[in-house]
């Protein structure tokens, strides 16, 4: 049997040969490989049985082609992708990503990510992932209707309420969800645990749109408990100004803590006194509108154009909402220049691995996306389970049950850093407590 370093080593060369292209899946499959070390040394089962040649690659991949019209007449076509990467604990679950940015290696990274983040919410749900280059920015309504009834159009042949979930991501929100699954429900007949994200008239769940934000603050809190601290009069920065950041805000505050900080892809705001929570939800909820506007309505605040990680000032703890790789080593390092002591991902992959490699040296706790954003899904779980039983708990049940899990999945993963002697490696934790119920499953499964 080959030895752990052998095995992992060949495995990589694999990836990389198979996928030669797709730097964001190596990376984030790479950093996994990595920290899964120490488990596979003390089961040379999951070696044996081969359980990470296996992980690593999906069990189907579906792209396909989306045709639409736009208002003036004229037609477009974009890719569409549906990964379904394991299934080994439950029916592959995972949001649709709707961004120019958007490649099957995009997709494959945030897939495999939500294997491992699916399995630590402790909830039967696999993992998978979608989506289309289709950029809804500056779009129509009518538009981003037709966009997403022609996508759900090819996309409903491989879903179901027991096969495979599909929900929301950056660019998919209540909107999208509402005309995906109208689609679905004109092809198919009404079934409600198509999707989730869903509205509430039509089998949502109450907490489902606070649920990533507040998710990510409740794991915060156990967290900053683990080590004697709290948020209480703690100065936080969070970037992004989407459904994540809103709710973290909101939680945050709700906690005492001062965030002085929101963005969206074009610059920040800064603001000294306090991001005011209701201007922000007016601009992004209300008005569809940009960031900027936020110091057109507060004169407390300033806006910049650039990333908000330029942006040097004291501050106590980091909470990266907006997108995959928005803080690179230099931004690391202003970090940790910066004072931040905590730094909790709300976005999937927000920091580079050169970015946490810096976290690491320099004693930032880390809290990584797959253990501190997992509050999204894991209502959206409780929302199959709503559907299921044809019942609606109420927003303090769903709430209840989602502060329990976050909390879970911190205790969790700091199991596991102890149990492997990591020193407060959270990530490596979490990567380690929510692989080792895969392979159970799979093991148990056979090939
Ligand atoms: N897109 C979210 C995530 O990255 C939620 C997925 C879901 O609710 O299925 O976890």
């Amino acid at each position: 049997m080959a030895d752990v370093e052998t095995y992992i080593k060949d495995l990589k060369k694999t990836i990389t040969t198979r996928d030669p292209n797709q730097s964001e899946f190596q990376e984030a499959v790479f950093t996994v490989l990595d920290s899964l070390k120490p488990v596979l040394k003390k089961h040379p089962e999951y070696v044996e049985a081969n359980i990470l040649g296996l992980l690593v690659e999906p069990e189907r991949v579906i792209q396909f082609r989306v045709p639409w019209q736009d208002d003036a007449g004229k037609f477009h076509v974009n890719r569409g992708f549906r990964v379904q990467f394991n299934s080994a604990i439950g029916p592959y679950k995972g949001g649709l990503r709707l961004h120019p940015s958007v490649n099957l290696s995009i997709v494959k990274f945030l897939g495999f990510e939500q294997i491992l983040k699916n399995s630590l919410t402790g909830l039967p749900i696999g993992g998978g992932k979608g989506g289309s280059d289709f950029d809804p920015k500056g779009k129509s309504d009518s538009e981003i209707m037709r966009f997403c009834q022609s996508f759900m159009t090819e996309l409903q042949k491989f879903i179901g309420p027991d096969l495979d979930v599909p929900a929301g991501d950056i660019g998919v929100g209540g909107r999208e969800i509402g005309y995906l699954f109208g689609q679905y429900k004109r092809l198919n007949g009404f079934q409600g645990g198509i999707l989730t994200g869903k509205g509430l008239q039509y089998g949502g769940s109450l907490a489902r749109t606070e649920a990533t934000g507040f998710g990510l603050i409740y794991y915060l809190n156990a967290l900053l408990k683990d080590q004697g601290d709290t948020l209480k009069g703690k100065t936080v920065k969070i970037s992004g100004a989407g459904n994540v950041a809103i709710y973290a805000l909101q939680k945050a505050q709700e906690n005492g803590a001062k965030v002085v900080t929101v963005s969206d892809s074009n610059g920040y705001v800064y603001d000294s006194e306090g991001i005011d929570l209701a201007v922000v939800k007016q601009i992004k909820e209300v008005e569809r509108g940009r960031i900027k506007e936020y110091a057109q309505k507060v004169k407390s605040a300033k806006y910049y154009e650039g990333s908000v990680w330029d942006l040097d000032i004291d501050y106590d703890i980091a909470l990266p909402c907006a997108t995959q790789n928005e803080i690179n080593k230099k931004q690391a390092k202003l970090i940790v220049k910066d004072g931040v002591k905590y730094l909790a991902e709300g976005a999937n992959m927000p920091s580079t691995s050169k970015a946490i490699a810096v976290y690491k040296e320099n004693k930032v706790i880390y809290g990584p996306a797959k253990a501190a954003n997992a509050g999204g899904v894991a209502v959206s779980a409780l929302e199959m389970s709503q559907n299921s039983e044809r019942l609606s708990w109420s927003f303090d049940d769903v709430d209840s049950q989602l502060k329990d899990i976050m909390e879970d999945i911190y205790q969790k993963s700091a199991a596991a850093d102890k149990e492997y002697d990591l020193g407060k490696d959270y990530q490596a934790g979490a990567n380690i407590a929510g692989f080792e119920k895969v392979a159970k499953a799979m093991l148990a499964q056979g090939l």
